[in-house]
C-alpha cells in the first residue's frame, strides 16, 4: 500500500466522497495514464519519438495522404509499444469503479485500448483507436490484431483482404476531423454529468480540453489528477498533483468500501 502525506490522504478522502455522492461520474483520460504503461506521450517534448520527428508533421493526414510509407515508418516502434502495453492499476481502478456502478463513462484522447483491455465497456475514444484499421480504397473495417504483428514485427504495410488497398489504423491524425458520434456523446456525457475526474490530461489539445468545463459550468464537481498544472485548476472541488497509478486506486478503494 502507498503511503502518502496528510494533505494527499485528505484529497484522496474528499474525492472519493465525490465518487459515492455522484449520481452520474464521469471520467476524461490522457495520456498521463498511460505513461505507467510505458507509453510515451507522443505530444509532449522530450520523447523519443519528439526527437527524430516532428509528429504534427509526419502524424498527419496529409503526410499518410503523400507518403503512407513515412508516416508508417514513424508509425512502428509507438505501434509496437501500445500493441505490447498492459493497463495499469489506473486503468484497472476505473475499470472497478465503472463495474461497481459508480462510473458511467470514460472519455479518452488515448488511442491505446488499455480501458478496453483493463475490462471497461462505456468507453468514449475521442482520438480513434488502434484496436482497428479500415482500408483507405473499399473502407472495409478489420480488427487491428492480426495486421499489427506483421507490421510490427516484420514492418509489413497493412494491405486490405478485399481489395489490397492501404489499411489506416482508426486513429485521428493531426488535420483530421475528430469522429462526430465521439464529440457528440462526450458532449452528452459530459453535459449530464454531476462529478467529472480529469486523469492524466493536461487539458491543452482542443476541443477535447474544453469538455470538462461544460459539466463545470452546469454544476458539475471537479477533480483534476494531473502532474502538471491545468487552466481548469482554478475551478477544482479537489486537484491531486502525484504519481496517477497509485492515488487512483487509493480513489477508487475508498469510494468503494468507504
Ligand atoms: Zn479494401
Amino acid at each position: 500500500m502507498a503511503s502518502f502525506s496528510s494533505q494527499t490522504e485528505t484529497n484522496i478522502e474528499y474525492a472519493a466522497e465525490l465518487f459515492r455522492k455522484a449520481k452520474y461520474a464521469v471520467v476524461l483520460t490522457g495520456a498521463g495514464i498511460s505513461t505507467p504503461s510505458g507509453i510515451p506521450d507522443f505530444r509532449s517534448e522530450g520523447t523519443g519519438l519528439w526527437s527524430r520527428d516532428e509528429p504534427m508533421e509526419v502524424a498527419s493526414l496529409s503526410t499518410f495522404r503523400t507518403d503512407p510509407e513515412r508516416f508508417f515508418v514513424w508509425f512502428r516502434p509507438l505501434a509496437g509499444q501500445i500493441f505490447n502495453a498492459a493497463p495499469n492499476p489506473a486503468h484497472i481502478a476505473l475499470a472497478q469503479l465503472e463495474e461497481a456502478g459508480r462510473l458511467r463513462f470514460i472519455i479518452t484522447q488515448n488511442i491505446d485500448a488499455l480501458h478496453h483491455k483493463a475490462g471497461s465497456r462505456n468507453v468514449i475514444e475521442m482520438h480513434g483507436t488502434l484496436r482497428t484499421l479500415s482500408c483507405t480504397h473499399c473502407f472495409q473495417k478489420a480488427k487491428a490484431p492480426q495486421y499489427l504483428k506483421a507490421f510490427i514485427e516484420q514492418g509489413e504495410l497493412p494491405r486490405c483482404s478485399g481489395c489490397n488497398g492501404l489499411m489506416k489504423p482508426d486513429v485521428i491524425l493531426f488535420g483530421e476531423q475528430l469522429p462526430q458520434k465521439a464529440w457528440y456523446e462526450a458532449q452528452r456525457e459530459c453535459r449530464q454529468c454531476d462529478l467529472i475526474l480529469v486523469a492524466g490530461s493536461s487539458l491543452e489539445v482542443l476541443p477535447v480540453a474544453g469538455l470538462p468545463m461544460q459539466a463545470v459550468d452546469r454544476g458539475a464537481h471537479l477533480v483534476i489528477l494531473n502532474n502538471a498544472r491545468t487552466y481548469l485548476n482554478v475551478r477544482a472541488d479537489v486537484v491531486i498533483q502525484e504519481d496517477i497509478a497509485s492515488i487512483l486506486p487509493a480513489i477508487a478503494e475508498q469510494a468503494l468500501n468507504g
